[in-house]
């Protein structure tokens, strides 16, 4: 599809970042134009759990894609590190989910089921085994499921990874603060930025929540993609103290290295509104102190809310666009930290030309645009 020397990626989260390093690795050259901060927006908010099982993914196609991103992450943050010299703190010791009362230990039970069915490793932890590794939990915990294998990443630092790696490579990411696209009937043919017209044999538009609002996209090759807001906050912990990701009723509560508990995250539809609200904030504290009271003294570090890019029927849109040289790597929801890695090499494969198919359920052709403009953003 494209020259080797010509991408540009339009929006410079990790689902650009990552796509960028992947193709600048396999030698072309590539330029990611953001109108804001490179690796900012959702992909600094988010948790970076890598959970695809724990988050119950239903729809197959995505299933097998977040599972094959989960399994090339190790391989990929090696990469990325080895260019970078950057630590992004990928830990893939399992999550947990616990359970406070007979009807959700029993939901787990038929959930770990289904997941031995599928071949996914899991346990069903009794209530003394799930407190022996995490103390910290309340009383009133009644067990626990582990799914090994899966974990979180600090995206905080992916991003710093990501840009050092794409600079290490030579990949040029840059500001502009006008980002508008030039088409033509058949094509996509470059951008425009502050700094000039940019030609450009590809483009990948992977501006998340903002991906349907490009300038000079033709209506028909602007995905219909939602913001749905997610508001966090940060505790000051002991380090170590809460050993794995953890899921609890009404929120998760994610350990950094550093000691800082991340507690997440609201589900909101509340179009581009960023602000952290009281409500917010009472929902998540309600939610983790019910579950461990342990937690009630510790400082509250930090508060902070991103916009996941929703789509109608909760599939990202990835790949081909009707538009020649135009294509997406935007939608990604609730998993775009876990799907870098899978987006990255199947973006970078559809560039070079070599579809497989594998995009084949994540086009936009999937949704007819009017419909998907009728319709409400799915928050499953
Ligand atoms: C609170 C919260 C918790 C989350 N937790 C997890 C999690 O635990 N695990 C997980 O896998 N995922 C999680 N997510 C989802 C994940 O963050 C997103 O799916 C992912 O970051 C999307 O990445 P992106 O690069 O597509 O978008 P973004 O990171 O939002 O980046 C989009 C970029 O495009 C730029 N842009 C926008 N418009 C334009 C334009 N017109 N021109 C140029 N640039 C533009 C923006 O400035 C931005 O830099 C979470 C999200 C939130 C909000």
């Amino acid at each position: 599809m494209s020259r080797t020397g010509d991408v540009v990626i339009v929006g410079a989260g990790v689902i650009g970042l990552a796509i960028a390093f992947e193709l600048i690795e396999r030698g072309a050259s590539v330029r990611v134009i953001d109108r804001g901060e490179p690796a900012g927006a959702a992909s600094w908010a988010a948790a970076g759990m890598l959970a695809p099982y724990t988050e119950r993914v239903r729809h197959a196609a995505l299933v097998r894609f977040c599972a094959a991103s989960l399994q090339e992450y190790p391989g990929f943050i090696a990469r990325v590190a080895a260019a970078s010299g950057v630590d992004a703190h990928l830990r893939l010791d399992g999550v947990v989910h616990a359970a406070f009362d007979g009807a959700e230990l029993e939901s787990l039970l038929r959930h770990a089921q289904t997941l031995a069915a599928e071949r996914v490793d899991c346990e069903i932890l009794e209530r003394s085994s799930l407190l022996a590794s995490e103390p910290w939990l309340g009383a009133f915990v009644v067990g626990g499921l582990r799914i090994a294998g899966e974990g979180c990443i600090d995206n905080r630092r992916l991003g710093r990874a990501l840009l050092a790696a794409c600079a290490a490579r030579g990949a040029r990411v840059e500001r502009s603060s006008i980002v508008r696209l030039e088409c033509d009937r058949r094509r996509a043919l470059g951008v425009h930025t502050e700094r000039g017209f940019v030609a450009a044999g590809a483009i990948v538009n992977a501006c998340g929540a903002w991906a349907g609002r490009v300038d000079g996209v033709p209506a028909h090759c602007a995905p219909p993609v939602a913001p749905i807001k997610g508001q966090m906050i940060a505790l000051a912990a002991p380090i170590g103290l809460v050993r794995r990701p953890t899921w609890v009723p009404g929120a998760y509560l994610v350990p950094r290295d550093d000691g800082r508990l991340l507690i997440g995250a609201t589900v909101e539809s509340a179009g581009f509104d960023e602000r952290i609200t009281a409500a917010g904030v009472h929902e998540l504290l309600h939610a983790a102190l019910a579950a461990a009271p342990a937690l009630r003294d510790f400082a509250i570090t930090e508060s902070w809310a991103g916009l996941r890019p929703g789509t109608p029927d909760g599939l990202p849109f990835l790949g081909r666009t009707p538009l020649e040289g135009l294509l997406l790597a935007t939608g990604h929801y609730r998993n775009g930290i876990l799907m870098a890695p899978a987006t990255a090499r199947s973006i970078a494969d559809a560039v070079e030309g070599r579809d497989t198919g594998a995009l084949e359920a994540f086009t936009l052709a999937r949704i007819g645009t009017e419909e998907a403009f009728g319709r409400r953003i799915t928050h499953a």
